[in-house]
């Protein structure tokens, strides 16, 4: 007999057919260069937790410091009694680190982007987006009701032609672009991009979950690595990151951060953060003020890690940022190599479509200041050994 959720069976099966079925590996330890994944110790190479921030001691006791004092729940939206002196304290560290004139934060990146684009831009507006962008920023601009154009990957040349072409049309422009790509780590020029919003009077705002605590000085983001202090409108940040957290904050414009307070719909309509994640993200502040010695260190890490991977004979792409794609190019051959390093110890995960275009699978190698020098040759020699097994590298 046919049953009314049948068709969810078959959509699985065609998704295990095709190899695109996500198996979903388990984490039995705390964040960190080795993981307990599956119940194998293994060396991760996937993590976000790019200054090793996710179970840093500093965090760690400033969350039990903030629930004693706190407690766990947040108990309401922001605008009814869920705003804690500790998300104004986040919101005014926030702002200050990053140079611009006001901060809000959310629960997560993800609803960051949800919230602000809407409050933004309406059915009368058009939004110009970087082809490659985030599924939250894909998720914030349909929300929006706005026109939604793409420009090509990373190409101000292109966007400056979607704007002539069609800016005529609509009330107001808005121009979103990720910071860093996460999937081959390279970085929108947003100098440039910058350049056509002034010559057409378009807002600006950059996603850059992959840049808060990676780029610029001490990790102060991708307006801050430009120098463009100011001529950015709105700037997303996660503390899911390099700050190893939990949350999301939209940063810049003082008047767009009031408006966003009174009506962004996940502002509004969701409970806050917890007293816990957002003591963990001042105490973050608090170590990325004090030293850039963590952000260094990922750097140095990223840099010594990519040359002997090239050394090796492995094409790591466009990447100019600690994401290092190892790219593969059939979404078998990748899968087949992430299994070998997993033999091997070493946590890497493979993406193929439709996360990245077709004929583009590869492993995405995340490099932390987690990792010891010894961690970096381990992970380098198992690269060598599978690389060679299965004739990618000579
Ligand atoms: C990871 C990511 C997000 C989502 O951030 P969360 O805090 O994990 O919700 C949003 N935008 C971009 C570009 C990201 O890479």
């Amino acid at each position: 007999m046919s049953h009314k959720l049948d068709w969810i069976q078959d959509e699985l099966d065609a998704l295990k057919a095709s190899g695109l079925y996500n198996t979903i590996r388990t984490i039995s330890s705390a964040q960190g260069a080795w993981l307990t994944v599956d119940g194998r110790r293994v060396l991760d190479f996937c993590s976000n937790n790019y200054l090793g921030l996710a179970n840093h001691p500093r965090l760690v006791q400033a969350v039990k410091d903030a629930v004693d004092a706190y407690g766990v729940g947040p108990a309401a939206v922001r605008t009814i009694a869920g705003t804690m002196d500790l998300h104004l304290r986040l919101e005014e560290r926030m702002a200050r680190f990053k140079g611009v004139e006001a901060a809000v934060t959310l629960q997560s990146g993800f609803s960051a982007n949800l919230a602000v684009i809407p409050v933004v831009v309406g059915k009368e507006d058009v939004i110009f987006s970087d082809e490659l962008n985030h599924a939250s920023i894909i998720d914030g601009c349909r929300l929006s009701g706005a026109k939604i154009l793409r420009f090509k990957h990373a190409d101000p040349t292109d966007l400056e032609r979607v704007v002539r072409e069609n800016l005529s049309d609509y009330r107001r422009g808005l121009v979103i672009t990720d910071g860093v790509f996460s999937m081959d780590g390279d970085i929108a020029p947003l100098d440039k991009l910058y350049q056509v919003t002034r010559r057409h009077d378009l807002m600006l705002m950059v996603d850059d979950a992959h840049g808060e605590g990676v780029l610029g000085r001490g990790g102060r983001g991708i307006v801050d690595h430009f120098g463009l202090h100011g001529k950015v409108d709105i700037e997303i940040g996660t503390f899911s990151k390099a700050f190893g957290v939990m949350g999301g904050v939209v940063a810049g414009n003082a008047k767009i951060i009031e408006w966003l307070r009174q009506r962004g719909r996940p502002f509004l309509f969701s409970s806050a953060a917890t007293p816990a994640d957002v003591a963990a993200c001042l105490a973050a502040v608090d170590l990325l003020e004090e030293s850039t010695a963590l952000v260094d260190r990922l750097w140095a890490n990223a840099r010594f890690f990519k040359e002997e991977m090239k050394k090796l004979g492995f094409d790591t792409g466009s990447s100019v940022t600690p994401i290092t794609p190892v790219m593969l190019g059939e979404a078998t051959l990748a899968r087949q190599f992430s299994r070998a390093l997993y033999e091997e110890g070493i946590f890497a995960m493979a993406l193929g479509f439709p996360t990245v275009p077709q004929g583009k699978a590869r492993i995405r190698v995340m490099i932390s200041a987690e990792h010891s020098q010894d961690d970096l040759e381990q992970g380098l020699a198992a690269f060598e050994r599978v690389g060679k097994s299965l004739g990618v590298i000579a």
